[in-house]
Parts: C-alpha cells; sequence; structure tokens
C-alpha cells in the first residue's frame, strides 16, 4: 500500500480505480466496518477549518481523490496521484459489480423519494442487484434510531450514505461501529444523478476538469462555494513552501 498523500492536513491514498475497487473486495472479506471517504477539493478546504471532519478522514479506511483539484494538489506537490477517482464512479463500478458478488447495498440519504428512484435505476442498469433499503435523508434525532435499526435489519454490505459534506462523513463515523456494514461510503449528490434530478457533466467537460463548472452553471445556488476552489489553490501552493 503506498503511502498517503497530505493535502493540507488530510492523507489521501493515491489509487487507481482498479486499486480502490480492491481495497473495497478487501474491506468486503473483512467484514468490520470500514469507512471510505471521497476526497475532493471543496472537502479538503473545509477539513482545514472543521477539525472534526479532518479527523474523520484521517481515520477513514481508504480515502480516494475525487476531482480535478485533489489530483492537481497532489502533482503540485510533487506527489504521485495516478487518476481521479470519482465517488459517483466508484460507486457505480461497485454496483456494476455486485450482481456477481452479491454484495446487498443500502441507499441512504437525498430527498424524498429520491433514493427509491436511484434504486430502480440501480436495478436497471445492474440486473440482479440487491439494493435492500432505502431511506431519505432528512430526519430528526428522533428519528435516528429507526434509522439505524432499519439498516441493521437490513444487512447490507454497502451502505452508500447521499447527506452531502460534512454530515455524511460525520454521521457515518459516529454510527459505524453501530451499523456494522462492511463498507460504508459518503457519496454526495450520487442518488441525485441516478435518478435525474441531477445531470453529471457530459463527458467532454469531465476532461476539460470543467465538472464544477457545470455544477456551478447548473446550480447558482452552489455558485458562492466556487470560491473554495482558488482558495484551495493558494492554499496548497502556500503550503508548500
Ligand atoms: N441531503 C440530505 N440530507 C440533508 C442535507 C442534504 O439527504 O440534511 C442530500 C441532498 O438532498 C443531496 C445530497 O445530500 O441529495 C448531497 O447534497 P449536495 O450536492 O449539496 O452535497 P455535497 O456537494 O456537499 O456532497
Amino acid at each position: 500500500m503506498k503511502p498517503r498523500v497530505n493535502i493540507l492536513g488530510v492523507g489521501v491514498d493515491p489509487v487507481t480505480m482498479s486499486e480502490a475497487l480492491e481495497r473495497v473486495e478487501e474491506f468486503f472479506s473483512a467484514r468490520s466496518p470500514r469507512l471510505i471517504a471521497t476526497a475532493n477539493a471543496e472537502m479538503l478546504m473545509r477539513s482545514t477549518h472543521d477539525e472534526e471532519l479532518r479527523s474523520i478522514l484521517n481515520g477513514a479506511d481508504l480515502v480516494v481523490p475525487d476531482g480535478a483539484g485533489t489530483v492537481w494538489a497532489a502533482h503540485h506537490l510533487g506527489a504521485e496521484m495516478p487518476e481521479r477517482v470519482a465517488g459517483y464512479d466508484l460507486a457505480q463500478e461497485i454496483m456494476r459489480r455486485a450482481p456477481s458478488t452479491g454484495r446487498k447495498i443500502f441507499f441512504f440519504g437525498s430527498a424524498p423519494g429520491v433514493a427509491d428512484k436511484a434504486k430502480s435505476k440501480a436495478e436497471e442498469l445492474y440486473p440482479g442487484i440487491a439494493i435492500v433499503g432505502t431511506r431519505n435523508g432528512y430526519f430528526t434525532a428522533a428519528e435516528e434510531p429507526s434509522i439505524i435499526d432499519q439498516i441493521k435489519k437490513a444487512q447490507p454490505d454497502l451502505l452508500l450514505a447521499a447527506l452531502g459534506v460534512p454530515k455524511q462523513e460525520k454521521w457515518l463515523a459516529v454510527h459505524l461501529t453501530e451499523l456494522n456494514v462492511p463498507v460504508s461510503i459518503g457519496v454526495g449528490g450520487t442518488f441525485d444523478v441516478m435518478a435525474g434530478v441531477m445531470k453529471r457533466a457530459p463527458k467532454w467537460m469531465q476532461r476539460a476538469k470543467l465538472e464544477w463548472l457545470f455544477r456551478a452553471m447548473l446550480q447558482p445556488k452552489r455558485a458562492g462555494r466556487l470560491i473554495a476552489l482558488p482558495k484551495f489553490v493558494f492554499k496548497v501552493h502556500a503550503s508548500k513552501q
């Protein structure tokens, strides 16, 4: 296992998609709860002032380089980072293999109805897949025990949690042991994209590393968050000195 690359205080694993998938298989076999985080520039920026998030990321069992910004940062710091491993793509690749590996999956998060639509989409894309439960991501503290119960009873091998950053990472970290699911991943807007609520950037924009621009165009509300990107570039550069 290659050592993690320290980007603004968070260790990111320099893995390719296929190496990440190998690690996931090891985690499935180990059967003790593992947390996977998908580190993009925005998450890394947030972790510079959110100590709880930073320590969760550093304690995660695998931190994949989600996004062009993370790969750029590693290279700028003189480290190896073979390719971008987007959380969305990682989730799809695990699901693609799930019908033959027999891994069961639970979809937790997003607005009411979205995880169910994503489940139908997964069943269409990956025939034979076992999505053993869904639950929307809007809940009160009083509802948490019943959510935990629902997930435990469904006995998934993989829990995909889409509550947004950093809520999903914090929620998973707190409940990881109790849930006892072999693999948990925070997947942000994945169900929205699968359900067709949100579009993913066209391939040419992904290749041109412009996925962030596409997101901002589609959701002007998020545009304010873009300021994190130049700040990220600046901070990474400053951390090199
Ligand atoms: N979300 C949720 N519960 C919440 C807040 C957000 O389920 O309390 C969902 C939201 O509906 C969306 C997903 O979290 O499907 C990710 O949101 P966003 O794209 O803002 O996340 P990020 O870019 O931070 O991963």
